[in-house]
């Protein structure tokens, strides 16, 4: 390829870079040896051309309107909604009993903050150094050092501690068992009133710091003790900051403003260490001393970590009743929130390695200057150990989660396609890895040393170019290869199968008509759809039409083939009846074009309903069907789709028949994994063969009862395949729902029978893999289809030392075709940062991949463990990292502090949010398919999935002024933020609810429901009528503005306070114990710093 273009000098990575002017696609498109002209790539980009703006004609997209039972995916059997035995009391205000606080063995009495002083971020320096969270953990573990006895409700003003009772019966009081089961009784979230509670409250972040917050209050209400008893020396706040450099900052602390954590009922006291004789210093959390509020009505303190201020004891005080305070430990929602405002201004510049991108949950922009998009790929660690030993010791799982074909927002270029002509990619000798920016040019330019495995490899002489005086190929900047972090190659003969360019793909449409699809209307309902719908099917560049030819068969227990070639009047039915020894009937006019044939199959679509309209077949086959479309693609030699749209359990004769084997009782046992197993190796077998033809499997579910998704969902699984489940489905309730997946499912763009393969620099490399995919050795991932909201996770192990000054290297490479039939590999590169310090490691973790990682490893754990071993594993791995942290990293302090690093300091309570998912602790309403089903859907989850699914985002509709259109901040998800008064949206990515309080003014329900009252408002309604006003507009913007952001349609459920179906609502308020037995958030931070404390003793 002859590139004649001699760039000037240009400026390294990482300096501000020329714009790619050259890399513009017809600069590449055009070049001789390049037999396609693969211009423009938006397909992966842009939005589909409007379909979901003009729905076609003929189809109501009129909402379901009544208010029949929500079908959500964490439904139970058909209208099961009877969540009855829980109370509907107490809503507003939490748990309404008050649980006995028990102590944490060992406890020692003193916990003062730690300090950990600011680093890296200038601008978010503290005027008073020490920076926050490790600290504010500190202070509020400390505030579980409360004694077995308890005062429950003791009055504010009183003595509220409990007797002191010595550490040794305390610590006999725990239910120490080491099961995590045993201890969330231990105790009780707090109590906060609905109305004022502080967590509802803005943070306090504008209010300017004042020095004079370090002054104890002089006089006035009842007063917090500080924790310390006499201070320890190095423990006082008022000395130089404790090095700890191993703090990222966060911008701004987290302090909750003193004094307003009283004002609930009091809950679990005070340890009883703590003797009045100490003054009641006002605390400040973690050494922020910083945002104070105005008027302090009350001198509680929530951190009781801290250490007074200096020295000056203050007169003995009445110790008020103490309670744990949840504003005192890590919020996401602050982090967030933090994360926005700090990092979502800049774009990110991927530059420099080893950096740390924004957090998923903010919105920003990537500059591709090396490496790759966030978008394609997130890290658990941007720095990661030079030595298996340090990885070892950490215990942080070092993880990618890729996503190959990750969509771009509109502002962000795809990759540009690079076609070197017949001699293809170029690539290391040794290791096959391709040209990317880090390869090495030596020699003049003749040579280029491989980044990944050293290797001196000669340069082509078409490829040749000049270095300049740093050593860099003065072209650099005008080849993606060269400078950019991801990019395409086209692929020459050599990577296609049987060494033949590959045919454009199919999509075949296989539709169950047996009695319940036919009832359910379901029937009627798609071949109505698919009219329209194959009209944007995906396409590529500005192709006028689709390549992507399309066929069609129904089934129930036999199969029915249709032929619908364009030259035919009517389409014709071929019956095939034994499905045993499958084959395709016809070859000739199965997939057609679909401009060509339309004429055909809208006739066809017309009949489908009325042909099978009085059917009374109720049994299906199901292996059979995948198989009939694998032959048939394998007959037009392509890859391709399969859309299957199935009812019921296969109990017809026939292979891969299924039995109900559903079994609740093996809950908890250690047979319950194989509820999660599939119950025949039949459709293992089947998925080999399908992705050996590159034939990838989507399933729509719309089952009335047990459907054994674990085995029906193992195709769509290993083909890289989607799985949708609309329980109970009928088309008033659930149409809006099942065509809006159906149409984005069937527009998506896909790569089609794609591999993947991860290459790294030595040192270390990719052992282990979590995703839709069949993998047939141990370093190929095998892909049928990969579309753009697929993820592939990927773990590495050391296999060798990594130095601080080579980094370490990640190239993905996807092979694929595309859905022109285009065959390309797309490259993706990642640099990382190593490190011999922990303290490096431990920050430039990224904690919401963590979670992603360790969920799906959860996750395919209960294929072959008890649940509670898995959930163990778990715990202690977390427990291990943390204990690690603290004795590696955190400055010296008491034992009774826990103490977090700055970027993990929500690992807790994400992992408590996994431990408690109804794939690992099931509540009484959650089925056997809805686990299998949840267990695969977030198997391909990305980072922005897995963070909302885990800790879904509860937002305050009627907080901010009606005029303000942005989202309205979260609160977080627990009880005690709903206030009564008020209406909130929450969603975790799968589901949507709108809970109206019971207090909530009439106007507002007036304005929203378009009825009077609040009794009037419909329970379980799940489209909002469309009135016209201010609030009505907002808050169907807001819907459909969640519902854009997610990969699924989310139906919405409106909920109201007090009424049945709250307690399905309550589920997702992780913060909270829930009913199943998961911990609350306080319970479970306290348990983790036991595990940790047991680590380190
Ligand atoms: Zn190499």
């Amino acid at each position: 390829m002859n590139v004649n273009q001699s760039a000037p000098p240009v400026p390294p990575f990482g300096q501000p870079q020329p714009v790619y002017l050259g890399h513009h696609q017809s600069s590449y498109g055009g070049q001789p040896g390049s037999t396609t002209a693969p211009t423009s790539y938006g397909a992966y980009n842009g939005p589909v051309p409007g379909y979901q703006q003009t729905p076609p004609p003929g189809v109501s997209r009129a909402p379901p309107s009544s208010g029949a039972p929500p079908a959500s995916t964490a439904q139970g059997p058909c209208g099961q909604t009877a969540y009855g035995q829980f109370g509907q009391g107490d809503v507003q205000n939490g748990p309404s009993s008050t649980v006995q606080m028990q102590r944490l063995p060992g406890y020692q009495p003193f916990g003062s903050a730690i300090l950990a002083p600011v680093v890296s971020q200038p601008a978010v320096l503290q005027p008073y150094g020490p920076p926050p969270t490790s600290a504010q953990v500190t202070a509020q573990l400390a505030g579980m050092q409360i004694s077995g006895t308890v005062a429950p409700a003791s009055p504010p003003s009183g003595l509220g501690y409990g007797p002191p009772t010595s550490l040794a019966s305390a610590s006999g009081s725990f239910p120490n068992s080491g099961l995590y089961g045993s201890y969330p009784q231990g105790q009780a979230p707090p109590l906060g009133q609905a109305q004022g509670h502080p967590g509802t409250q803005p943070p306090q972040r504008s209010v300017p710091l004042q020095a004079s917050s370090f002054t104890p209050p002089a006089s006035g209400g009842p007063r917090m003790p500080s924790m310390t008893g006499p201070l320890l020396p190095g423990q006082s706040f008022g000395g130089p900051p404790v090095s700890q450099p191993n703090h990222v900052s966060s911008p701004a602390p987290q302090a909750l403003p003193p004094g307003t954590q009283m004002t609930g009922p009091p809950g679990p006291p005070l340890p009883p260490m703590h003797s009045s004789q100490q003054p009641g210093y006002q605390l400040q959390q973690n050494g922020s001393f910083g945002p104070t509020r105005g008027p302090q009505s009350n001198y509680g303190s929530p951190y009781p970590g801290a250490a007074a201020f200096g020295s000056q004891p203050g007169p003995p005080q009445p110790l008020p009743a103490k309670r744990l305070d949840p504003d005192a430990i890590p919020s996401p929602i602050q982090v967030i929130e933090d994360d926005r405002n700090n990092r979502g201004s800049e774009p990110f510049v991927t530059g420099v390695r080893g950096q740390v991108p924004p957090l998923v949950t903010t919105n920003f922009l990537v500059k591709d200057q090396g490496n790759a998009s966030p978008r394609y790929i997130r890290c658990t660690s941007y720095n990661i150990p030079c030595t298996s030993d340090m990885a070892k010791q950490a215990q942080v799982p070092l993880a990618a989660v890729i996503k190959p074909l990750a969509r771009l927002p509109p502002e962000e270029a795809s990759p540009y396609v690079v076609d070197h002509g017949e001699s293809g990619p170029l690539r290391c000798n040794r290791c096959k890895a391709y040209m990317c920016p880090f390869m090495q040019f030596v020699e003049g330019g003749r040579r280029f040393q491989c980044c990944f495995c050293s290797c001196i490899n000669d340069v082509p002489p078409q490829y040749f170019q000049h270095l300049d005086h740093t050593g860099k190929r003065v072209d650099a900047y005008d080849r993606p290869e060269l400078s950019l972090g991801s990019y395409e190659f086209l692929a020459t003969v050599d990577y296609c199968k049987n060494n033949k360019f590959p045919s454009p793909p199919a999509f075949i449409f296989m539709i169950d008509v047996s009695y319940n699809a036919i009832r359910s209307g379901l029937v009627r309902l798609l071949c109505e759809e698919l009219k329209s719908l194959l009209d944007f099917l995906p396409r590529e560049g500005g192709a006028e039409e689709s390549a992507i030819r399309v066929g069609f068969v129904t089934y129930n227990k036999v199969l029915h083939f249709y032929n619908v070639k364009s030259s035919l009047a009517q389409p014709q039915m071929m019956v095939v009846s034994d499905v045993g020894d499958m084959f395709v009937p016809l070859l000739d006019g199965f997939l057609v074009n679909v401009n060509e044939s339309q004429a055909v199959i809208t006739s066809l679509l017309d009949q489908i309903p009325e042909m099978f309209a009085d059917t009374r077949e109720t049994e299906t086959v199901f292996a059979p069907v995948i198989q009939a479309g694998m032959e048939a693609l394998k007959a037009a030699e392509c890859a391709g789709k399969l859309f299957l749209f199935h009812t019921s359990l296969p109990i017809a004769e026939a292979p891969g028949k299924l039995k109900n084997r559903d079994d609740r009782k093996l809950i908890n046992t250690d047979k319950e994994k194989t509820l999660f197993q599939p119950q025949t190796g039949a459709y293992q077998t089947l998925a080999k063969e399908c992705v050996a033809q590159g034939c990838c499997v989507d399933l729509f579910l719309f089952p009335n009862q047990y459907v054994d998704v674990a085995t029906l969902s193992v195709v769509p699984q290993l083909t890289g395949g989607s799985v949708y489940k609309y329980a109970c489905f009928q088309v008033e309730n659930d149409q809006e729902r099942f065509l809006s997946d159906l149409r984005r499912d069937v527009q998506k763009v896909v790569g089609f029978d794609a591999v993947m393969r991860v290459r790294t620099s030595t040192g270390i490399r990719a052992v282990d893999f979590f995703g839709a995919f069949y993998m047939n050795n141990t370093t190929d991932v095998e892909l049928a289809g990969l579309d753009g909201d697929k993820t592939v996770t990927v773990e590495f192990k050391h296999d060798d030392r990594l130095n601080e000054e080579n980094g370490a290297l990640l190239q993905c490479a996807l092979l694929y075709t595309s859905c022109a039939g285009q065959r390309r590999l797309r490259i993706h590169n990642l640099a990382l940062n190593c490190c011999t310090q922990l303290a490096d490691l431990y920050r430039n973790c990224e904690t919401d991949t963590l979670i992603n990682y360790m969920a799906k490893f959860a996750y395919r754990g209960v294929l072959s463990s008890p649940v509670k071993t898995v959930r163990d594993t778990l715990i202690t791995q977390c427990a291990q990292i943390l204990a690690c942290y603290r004795k590696n990293c955190a400055s010296p302090s008491s034992a009774g502090q826990l103490i977090l690093p700055e970027c993990m300091k929500l690992l807790p309570v994400y992992l408590n949010c996994v431990l408690k998912s109804d794939v690992l602790q099931p509540g009484a309403e959650v089925t056997t398919d809805d686990r299998a089903y949840v267990r695969q859907l977030v198997t391909s989850m990305d980072v922005a999935e897995t963070n909302v699914f885990f800790y879904p985002r509860l937002l305050p509709l009627t907080k901010s002024p009606i005029e303000n259109t942005t989202e309205p901040p979260a609160v977080r998800a627990s009880e005690e933020r709903l206030s009564n008064g008020d209406i909130y949206l929450l969603e975790n990515g799968l589901n949507l609810f709108l809970w109206v309080g019971a207090s909530v003014q009439q106007g507002v329900v007036q304005s929203l429901f378009g009825v009077s009252s609040f009794s009037q408002i419909t329970s379980g309604l799940s489209v909002l009528p469309v009135l016209d006003n201010l609030l009505s507009k907002k808050v169907q913007g807001l819907i459909d503005s969640l519902r854009a952001q997610r990969s699924r349609y989310m139906k919405l459920i409106v909920v109201k306070q007090e009424d049945k179906l709250e307690t399905l609502f309550k589920h997702f308020l992780v913060e909270d114990k829930s009913l199943s037995g998961g911990a609350s958030y306080v319970d479970f931070l306290c348990h983790m710093h036991k595990e940790i404390r047991q680590l380190l003793s």
